[in-house]
């Protein structure tokens, strides 16, 4: 699962919960898969190949897996 919206082009990765993206952004818990104009996060199933992943989440995400490695 992903959150994106039409006003930014990037997506983001989710936290666990899946209400909040790993860079702290609040998401509508609605999925849509297919395209929406709509500026609130939401969710959607399969990963946006149009957008960029958010550098945010991709750091965040990351530095998790590190950390699962180090233990
Ligand atoms: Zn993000």
């Amino acid at each position: 699962m992903y959150a994106k919206s039409s006003s930014t082009p990037f997506y983001h990765l989710l936290t666990e919960g899946k209400d909040l993206t790993l860079c702290g952004r609040s998401v509508v818990p609605i999925v849509i898969d297919r395209p929406a104009k709509t500026s609130s996060l939401h969710l959607t199933s399969d990963r946006p190949t149009d957008l960029e992943l958010c550098k945010e989440c991709a750091r965040i995400d990351q530095d998790q897996a590190s950390d699962e490695i180090l233990g």
